[in-house]
């Protein structure tokens, strides 16, 4: 991996450091200047061409040699990037997603909206657009009649607003994480009161509690006592933490217990309210995570989840296909694999309900249903042993009608 990470470098400062853009600006500005003189003067011709030719001559030779040279560096990473992952990515495999272009490009570009790429996220926007504009005008041609949807399956409106919002979430993240500047996201909090009350939220509290502990320890040069930090941080409390004397009393407390010890604050009971350095992004975190709930979206990037759900589940899923290839037994399951994938807790969003009577795994197409006596088999196997009528539950001598079996959401 460290072959990689050395090669990739290379590329991306030799990318930054290129003068092969200097160069084609170079060829333009003389070329923009010698036309400007022409049109000036149309004497002029034979001499202002003859004086470009030698440095637009060496332009050219700079952009040649940059090309040369970016070219040899990207065949150095190819070739680390084969020595690793060559023969041992799955190749043959069905790629589920390549029916779903649309849904990748969505990921993509929220993805890039939550990492506050904003113009990167809006060319790959644009180009979808592009792309799908010539699908359709190639299917005119042909005399199809095409409609499609929105390449990212978003509304316009849906597709500004969002962009909106991250942009604000960026603006939020970036002063309180770069600057520790609570200040925006405690106003976020505020405007946004209800909605995180309704989902029991304590964002607004610790937001303030990290505003008072960032007062509290903020020693400035021109204090003149050592108590003069922690009043400025009593006179915070006294104001903002008036609303919340209901719900976080103890909390309070402790803060404020904490001013007499000001000066010996380790020794002191309440020291670890004050030096966790985990707490900026802790309050980070939790800010993201609130903030994306209220977008209706989940703490975590789909597409990162994604990515790291495939690269801790690809080893296992290698294994697999070698062994299926020595054995030569395929598996024709669709919707399921022969293994357990080993994700951690964190990546485990719902349960998995294996059918007690046909042994398979439920979907979508054929969710688990629950009887009448509480016994949970799958729809299909509902549906064979009752054969649309009053029948007996497999696993205890309770009769049902079909129609009473509810469907259950793992
Ligand atoms: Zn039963």
């Amino acid at each position: 991996m460290d072959a990689i990470q050395k090669e990739h470098e290379k590329v991306w400062n030799s990318a930054k450091l290129s003068r092969t853009p200097g160069h084609v600006d170079d060829i333009i500005r003389s070329l923009q200047r010698a036309r400007d003189a022409i049109a000036e003067d149309p004497n002029s011709r034979q001499i202002t061409l003859a004086k470009l030719q030698n440095p637009v001559k060496t332009s050219f030779d700079g952009i040649f040699a940059g090309l040369k040279e970016t070219h040899g560096q990207h065949n150095k990473y190819s070739k680390a990037l084969d020595k690793i992952f060559k023969d041992k990515v799955p190749s043959n495999e069905i790629d589920a997603l390549s029916a779903h272009p649309r849904l990748i490009n969505r990921a993509i570009y929220l993805h890039l909206l939550r990492e506050g790429l904003f113009d990167v996220a809006s060319t790959l926007h644009s180009e979808a657009v592009e792309r799908q504009r010539n699908q359709q005008e190639t299917a005119a041609q042909l005399g199809l009649d095409v409609l499609m949807d929105h390449p990212l399956g978003l509304e316009k409106s849906a597709e500004e607003s969002m962009q909106e919002q991250f942009s604000n979430m960026y603006h939020i993240l970036s002063e309180l994480k770069d600057n520790h500047n609570l200040q925006p996201a405690i106003e976020w909090a505020r405007e946004n009161a209800a909605a995180l009350e309704a989902r029991g939220s304590n964002l607004e509290f610790e937001l303030c509690r990290l505003q008072f502990v960032n007062l509290f320890l903020d020693h400035r040069d021109e204090d003149r006592y050592e108590f003069d930090a922690p009043m400025r941080a009593l006179q915070y409390a006294q104001v903002e933490f008036q609303s919340f004397r209901g719900r976080y009393l103890i909390e309070i407390q402790q803060l404020l217990g904490a001013i007499p010890f000001c000066s010996n604050l380790e020794e002191s009971p309440y020291s670890i309210r004050f030096s966790n350095p985990t707490t900026w992004d802790e309050v980070a975190t939790l800010f993201t995570r609130e903030f994306c709930s209220l977008l209706e979206l989940s703490a975590d990037s789909p597409l990162y989840v994604a990515a790291t759900a495939g690269a801790i589940a690809l080893p296992t899923l290698l294994k697999l296909q070698t062994i299926q290839k020595q054995k030569r037994t395929e598996w024709t399951s669709q919707n399921e694999l022969p293994v357990e994938t080993p994700l951690p807790p964190s990546y485990q969003f719902h349960s998995i309900f294996v059918c007690p009577v046909s042994k398979e795994q439920t979907t979508d197409q054929n969710p688990p249903m629950m009887l009448p006596c509480c016994h949970v088999i799958a729809q299909e196997s509902l549906q064979k042993l009752s054969k649309g009528s009053k029948f007996k539950c497999p696993y205890c001598p309770v009769e049902s009608h079909p129609k009473e079996a509810m469907r259950v959401f793992l």
